[in-house]
């Protein structure tokens, strides 16, 4: 079929006018007059055979002589009253004897409406208490398949239709069973879905108007009003608030393929959004007593309450096991664990709490996954494309990633859906949270094949007219994520965003620190660090006289080494006198880079015989170190000895004097300074 004929037949049939068709269903009647109640406007033309009053004389007559003075004032309360169901039970004379009508009436535009339906019996007796019962039935049941299969049940055995079904429309408005109770013989529905054409968009909308939609015969003729449009205005008559608006042909034929005569549905608004219908089909006529209709309405506000319920406590079920997840967390807190060990230790549980197939934590230019995630380098394309598209603090989700522009990043058997949270840090800024999910793949059983078709004669669209199953599987779509889940992940990603900021700074103090105070090359102690701790030791030296003493020594002819075989040779040569040392010295000892390729022991609570031997010791230590192909170095040493009154200044200084000794003394030995 030609699309763009098929898509502007489709878009007709979402415009049509289905709330003035200026007909009436023909089991009641219409009465519409101007807003003061003053004269009648339009009836309908079976207006005679229901209420006993022929239409060209409803038309000549006052609404107070129709419906009496008193039944007037009451419809002049319901107008006002906020219940827009709100039924009056009234009795008026029809030839020559009392019958019972339920009275609905509402304002449309400048006119009131009134439509009556003609009770017989006496069901309101016996409703009031029966219905109790079944509150208290469905108020027990805390699953939602048992609760609403408990319904459609409850339903066909109240109001008799061969098969009464819960429509659930999914986030695109296409509807699918899922539950039902059948008549013996009557087909099942149940599993099947129906395309959101099915129910367009301004029948939707007139479900939130008026939430019952009752077509007790839909192959009975419609009744005209009379006149046809208001004679004040000539404007059409809107019943989208009523009862009685006659059925779109469109949908008298959808009802006819499907062998439906009567059909009632009510809607099911969860949260304030139509979540579903319930809906009864009959292969006969199905004339309800307002009242029970009125019950079973009221059975579905039950449901959705209960529903909703059951809802709150799977989400409270939800949120309380990402709380739990999230103080394990918190008293991880002065751990700083990197994405790969948060991910080692809570992966895991983060899946199951999710119901993802693979998480991936990734900050800056660290990223971690667990479970089933696309390779590194989709990670990095995905990432990127959610930082130019999706970094401000909300999160992003979708159950169809083939169909997004990540969809070349994932293979959908390992991820068709993703929930991404960035994590609300500024450092690194491209820092996120991911969950996937992978394909499930779903039979879909539709009813009849969802392909519209046109009829070429009126350009309209006419409704299949086969409903026997059409089988489609759909790939490449997860689970969809549940609102609740993006909650709790959103407040996952703001701990790890805490935990991994923290871990930054502390990795920066760490950093910092020693910046501060070591040597970059060796690792030994700087020069700063070293005159702090010589100041240190010497306070101590001069209040409980404790001995100190200082080790300095210097490399012998390093420029000639280093000129012999480079620079890098040469510091190799230091890190490896620096690693000598360290060996040699006690806890209490302190090593340092003093400059160049001078170094500096500060020996602590130690004289100078044990000064002398440590420099000694370290000489020939130093002496007899091999380092690679470069043959060996020599270094020559100077010690000097705390000397009460000393600064750190006259030490260093003395330290000094006695390696220049040693230097001048011909290199590789030990000398005392003399000063
Ligand atoms: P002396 O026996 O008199 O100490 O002779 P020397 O060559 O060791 O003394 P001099 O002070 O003339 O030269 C010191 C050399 O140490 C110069 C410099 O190239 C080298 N040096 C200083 N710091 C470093 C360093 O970090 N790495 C390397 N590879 N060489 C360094
Ligand atoms: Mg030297
Ligand atoms: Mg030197």
């Amino acid at each position: 079929m030609d699309e763009p004929e098929l898509d502007a037949a489709l878009e007709a049939c979402d415009r049509e006018p289905v709330h003035i068709p200026g007909a009436i269903q023909p089991h009641g009647a219409l009465v519409a007059m101007d807003e003061q109640l003053q004269e009648v406007r339009q009836v309908s033309a079976n207006l005679e055979s229901i209420l006993g009053v022929a239409p060209a004389d409803a038309l000549a007559m006052t609404p107070e002589r129709m419906f009496t003075r008193r039944w007037l004032d009451q419809i002049r309360i319901q107008l006002d009253s906020r219940n827009r169901y709100g039924a009056l039970i009234v009795s008026l004379r029809s030839r020559g004897r009392s019958q019972r009508f339920r009275l609905l009436s509402y304002r449309s535009g400048a006119r009131v409406v009134v439509e009556l339906e003609p009770i017989s019996g006496n069901p309101e007796r016996w409703l009031f208490g029966a219905m109790a019962d079944w509150q208290t039935e469905l108020s027990g049941h805390t699953t939602r398949d048992g609760l609403l299969r408990a319904l459609t049940a409850l339903v066909r055995e109240l109001a008799g239709y061969d098969r009464v079904m819960i429509y659930r429309f999914d986030e695109d408005w296409n509807g699918s069973v899922v539950a039902e109770s059948l008549a013996d013989g009557a087909d099942t529905y149940l599993g099947h879905h129906f395309p959101a054409s099915d129910i367009p968009a301004q029948v939707r909308q007139l479900y939130s108007i008026m939430r019952v939609r009752d077509i007790p015969d839909a192959s009975a003729a419609a009744v005209p009003l009379v006149p046809a449009s208001d004679p004040a205005d000539a404007s059409p008559l809107d019943l989208s608030c009523g009862i009685l608006r006659a059925v779109a042909p469109i949908h008298v034929t959808y009802l006819a393929n499907m062998g439906v005569v009567a059909s009632m549905s009510i809607a099911l608004h969860l949260d304030g959004r139509l979540w579903g219908l319930l809906a009864c089909h009959a292969a006969a006529r199905n004339i309800l007593s307002p009242a029970l209709r009125d019950a079973l309405r009221a059975m579905v506000q039950t449901t959705c309450v209960q529903l909703e319920l059951v809802q709150a406590r799977e989400e409270a079920a939800l949120i309380q096991r990402a709380n739990d997840s999230r103080d394990v967390l918190v008293d991880q807190r002065g751990e700083f664990p990197e994405p790969e060990e948060l991910l080692a230790s809570h992966g895991k549980e983060w899946l199951r709490i999710f119901r993802a197939s693979g998480a991936v934590l990734a900050a800056g230019d660290q990223s971690a996954g667990v479970g089933t995630v696309p390779d590194a380098e989709s990670i990095d394309g995905i990432v990127a494309w959610l930082n130019r598209h999706h970094s401000g603090d909300l999160a992003w989700s979708s159950r169809e990633l083939g169909r997004t522009e990540l969809g070349r990043f994932c293979e959908p058997a390992r991820a068709s859906g993703l929930l991404a949270v960035p994590l609300p840090i500024r450092n690194p800024r491209d820092a996120w949270l991911l969950f996937f999910r992978s394909e499930k793949a779903e039979t879909r059983i539709w009813a009849g094949n969802p392909e519209k078709t046109l009829d070429r004669q009126s350009g309209r669209i006419s409704p299949r007219e086969s409903f026997a199953s059409w089988k489609e599987i759909v790939r490449g779509q997860s689970v969809p994520w549940q609102s609740a889940e993006l909650r709790a992940a959103t407040d996952l990603a703001s701990d790890l965003a805490v935990l991994i900021a923290a871990g930054e700074i502390s990795q920066l103090n760490q950093r910092l620190e020693r910046l501060a105070t070591r040597d970059h090359l060796t690792g030994l102690w700087n020069r700063y660090r070293m005159e702090e701790a010589i100041d240190q030791e010497v306070a101590v030296a001069e209040r409980y006289g404790r001995p100190c003493a200082l080790v300095m020594f210097d490399i012998d002819h390093f420029k000639r080494f280093n000129d012999t075989w480079g620079h890098d040779a040469g510091d190799e040569v230091l890190v490896t006198v620096a690693r000598t040392v360290s060996t040699f010295m006690r806890d209490a000892d302190l090593a340092g880079r003093w400059g160049g390729e001078e170094f500096l022991v500060l020996a602590a609570n130690t004289g100078l015989e044990g000064a002398t031997r440590l420099a000694e010791r370290l000489r020939a230590a130093i002496a007899g170190l091999e380092i690679r192909d470069y043959g060996s170095v020599t270094a020559s040493f100077g010690v000097a000895v705390y000397r009460e009154g000393d600064q750190r200044r006259g030490i260093v200084k003395r330290a000094d004097l006695g390696l220049y000794a040693a230097k001048e003394g011909g290199r590789n030995r030990v000398e005392v300074s003399a000063g």
